[in-house]
């Protein structure tokens, strides 16, 4: 009998201490990746902040401003009707009152051209140009010849950092940021063998020491480094091609790059587990899903088996979910509030964002969709 006090008082015990644990948050990123909005939509996307990343509990605010801001630092790179310091402290503003952390983009390295038109760094700094030979076509087609998708800044150039670094430094400052998403996806013009500078180099070296210079120049105010996975994937052994992992030898830059790189792996047709690859490695990693609902929830999944299976060590470097939109802004927001047909159905972003956030508040015990009944599915 004695025994079986001294058992019930155990587990009693245990009850007591495991429901005075805090909780695990096994979805510790909510993030949402999207293009800063243009000035006239400022005041809708605030209100989307304060209405809906607010109801979902995003945590984290991934914003594509590139040159759509008024750089004091560098005014000859400021893009058309570009947002004022007013217009960002809108956006700050809401998203602090809500716990959403921004992080401002800038793409960095590849990306620095779009079909047919060139980014504003080559635009005003051509010297930049990874591939100077390389002229854009009145009609962009992919695929063609020279292997165009986007130019790549020479990343041996000796004037590019000075200015790009003083662009990180002003938006940091400007969305009072602890963090900065550097792009450097989908570089395809990489030590070009007409470059003088990075002709003949090892490609994996090359990408791994912008990333590095870069996380470098961060830490110096005490700023964390995020960037897209995509380079650090071997496509040809995986499988995965030449988008979403590298066919151009980059990949060996996993081992050389400082371990404190937050890594957002991003797939958008299967839920390839790489995570895995990145947290074995030693990584923070964030899922990063498009426009398959199927996916993201096949993505959700994984990261708590991930988490559920793996040791302490590895448990947290699994932090959660990125989506992400690669409409404009005011394309999103008008399929989500209804305002036009949504025109990549049935796989739409909007549907995609609504099952993911929702799959992840259920995961999380959050009442569900009360508030929300147009929501429901
Ligand atoms: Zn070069």
């Amino acid at each position: 009998m004695k025994k079986i006090i001294l058992l019930a008082c155990s587990f009693f015990v245990c009850f007591l201490v495991f429901c005075q644990s805090p909780a695990v948050d096994e979805v510790a990123v909510r993030g949402f990746a999207i293009a800063a909005p243009a000035r006239d939509g400022v005041g809708r996307f605030v209100n989307f902040i304060n209405e809906e990343l607010a109801f979902y509990r995003i945590n984290t605010l991934i914003l594509r401003v590139d040159y759509n801001y008024r750089y004091t630092s560098h005014p000859e790179l400021v893009g058309e009707s570009a947002l004022s310091a007013t217009d960002v402290e809108q956006i700050v503003k809401a998203c602090r009152e809500h716990g959403i952390r921004i992080i401002p983009q800038i793409n960095l390295l590849g990306h620095q051209s779009w079909a047919g038109t060139v980014g504003k760094l080559l635009e005003v700094y051509p010297e930049f140009d990874e591939t100077p030979h390389v002229n854009l076509p009145e009609n962009y087609e992919w695929p063609n010849p020279d292997g165009l998708y986007c130019k790549s800044y020479c990343p041996l150039h000796p004037e590019v950092h000075d200015i790009v670094f003083a662009l990180i430094d002003e938006i940091t400052g400007v969305f009072e940021a602890d963090a900065f998403h550097a792009g450097m996806d989908e570089v395809f013009y990489i030590g070009d063998e007409k470059c003088p500078r990075c002709g003949g180099r090892d490609k994996a070296v090359l990408y791994a020491e912008e990333v590095a210079r870069i996380r470098d120049h961060l830490s110096l105010s005490a700023k964390e480094l995020w960037i897209w996975g995509d380079r650090l994937i071997d496509g040809k052994t995986t499988g995965i091609g030449m988008w979403e992992a590298s066919m151009n030898n980059t990949h060996r830059a996993i081992d050389m790059i400082p371990k404190d790189v937050m890594i957002c792996d991003w797939h958008y047709e299967r839920a390839d587990p790489t995570a895995v690859y990145f947290a074995v490695k030693g990584f923070n990693v964030v899922t990063c899903p498009w426009r398959k609902e199927d996916v993201a929830v096949a993505q959700l999944d994984q990261l708590l088996t991930n988490r559920k299976n793996a040791t302490p060590e590895m448990r947290d470097r699994f932090r959660g979910l990125v989506h992400t939109v690669w409409t404009g802004t005011e394309n999103f927001l008008d399929a989500y509030y209804s305002e036009k047909e949504n025109e990549d159905k049935p796989d739409d972003q909007v549907t995609c964002f609504k099952t993911l956030f929702g799959a992840i508040r259920r995961v999380r015990g959050e009442e569900t969709g009360t508030k929300r009944i147009r929501d429901r599915r």
